[in-house]
């Protein structure tokens, strides 16, 4: 059953008319958010005692994600709580308050959006809009591999996301699977800004990502910027495709010496111009790599791969979704899984309170 992406216009006139309205909406776009960066924010009141965790629906390196009601407003959000002596320990302070910067600036149909920022003696709290339907990771589980046009209407939503993040200057860093919500719809939301960083022009050379999505120039401790996100899209359409990365081992140095390598095996039953995608995405040379070129975003969104994606209605979420996650009520949290419940940890004290104080 093809449930997917039903083709948008495909004359000329209409793709310059998208492409046109496209760059009419990034600028207006990053108008907002830099007011937005510059202005110093005053974060929406909100304090602990204010929410009721219901459920945890996820962890993370350094705490976890709940479901709670905000009990002044009755409304329900994900909240991302994060341990400040983990967030200490394991030197992610400044991670920390990208994340937390980034969210509060950013607005875009693929992203989560952040409602509530707030801290107390011991954590870090960010309220983010529910979204319901799940990972993408536990869909793709149980179809064990989307078919391609699947693939194309998850992959688009990541192409323009990652556009509207690179054009505000923003490199995001964590592509995977698990970082893809389903949203009541069907369309994605990229949530978990921990590795996402404002870099503008510049290069940086923090080794951080998931194993199997690092870049070559990544593992090499060389200096990098946008094109890492270029390449984790190739190795997500790879695994969105086939079920598994294309670099995959026990061990994550075996993991880093095939990536280096770039030899991709490709399985038998993916189309060629999928096929010639991926290759293009996951070329080793920065200067080769598709969506790095100097055409940038432009050339990956007129691959033939994308030939019957209108990009215009992707971004206004016009097309039917391949999965309609089901939900029974607004406050369904059945699509996440089971996680062991733990007290929050509690402080007498204010912790760190000069490292966390624009938090
Ligand atoms: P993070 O620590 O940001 O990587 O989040 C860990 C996990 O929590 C994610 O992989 C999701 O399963 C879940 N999660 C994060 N944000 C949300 C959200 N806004 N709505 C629902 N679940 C979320």
């Amino acid at each position: 059953m093809d449930r997917t992406v039903a083709s948008g216009s495909n004359s000329h006139n209409s793709k310059l008319s998208s492409a046109a309205d496209m760059k009419t909406f990034l600028r207006k776009a990053k108008k907002k958010f830099e007011e937005k960066w510059t202005r110093s924010l005053s974060p929406k009141i909100a304090k602990t005692d204010d929410f009721e965790p219901i459920k945890t629906v996820g962890t993370g390196h350094f705490g976890r994600v709940v479901f709670a009601q905000h009990k002044p407003t009755k409304k329900y959000f994900a909240l991302k709580i994060l341990e400040k002596s983990k967030v200490m320990s394991s030197n992610q302070l400044q991670h920390v308050k990208n994340e937390k910067k980034i969210l509060q600036c950013v607005h875009f149909p693929f992203l989560v959006t952040l409602k509530f920022n707030f801290k107390d003696n011991a954590n870090l709290y960010m309220a983010l809009d529910f979204v319901p339907g799940g990972e993408m990771f536990s869909h793709l589980q149980t179809f064990r591999k989307f078919n391609e046009t699947m693939a194309r209407f998850y992959t688009a939503q990541v192409v323009l996301s990652f556009e509207y993040l690179h054009y505000l200057g923003i490199i995001y860093r964590d592509l995977k699977p698990e970082n893809l919500l389903l949203d009541s719809k069907g369309y994605l939301k990229l949530t978990d800004f921990g590795f996402a960083k404002k870099i503008d022009s510049r290069r940086t050379w923090t080794r951080c990502g998931t194993t199997e999505y690092l870049a070559p120039e990544v593992v090499l401790r060389k200096g990098y910027s946008y094109s890492v996100d270029w390449w984790t899209v190739g190795i997500l359409l790879y695994e969105m495709t086939n079920g598994q990365p294309p670099f995959r081992d026990k061990n994550p140095d075996d993991v880093y010496t095939k990536i280096i390598a770039g030899k991709i095996s490709f399985p038998t039953h993916m189309s060629r111009t999928l096929r010639n995608l991926i290759s293009e995405l996951l070329k080793i040379d920065v200067t080769k790599r598709l969506g790095s070129k100097s055409s940038g975003v432009d050339e990956v969104k007129r691959h033939p791969f994308f030939h019957n994606i209108d990009w215009m209605t992707m971004l206004q979420k016009k097309y039917p979704a391949p999965i309609i996650p089901k939900l029974n009520g607004p406050i369904d949290t059945s699509n996440f899984p089971d996680y062991d419940e733990v007290p929050l940890i509690y402080s007498r004290s204010e912790l760190y309170c000069n490292e966390f104080e624009d938090f």
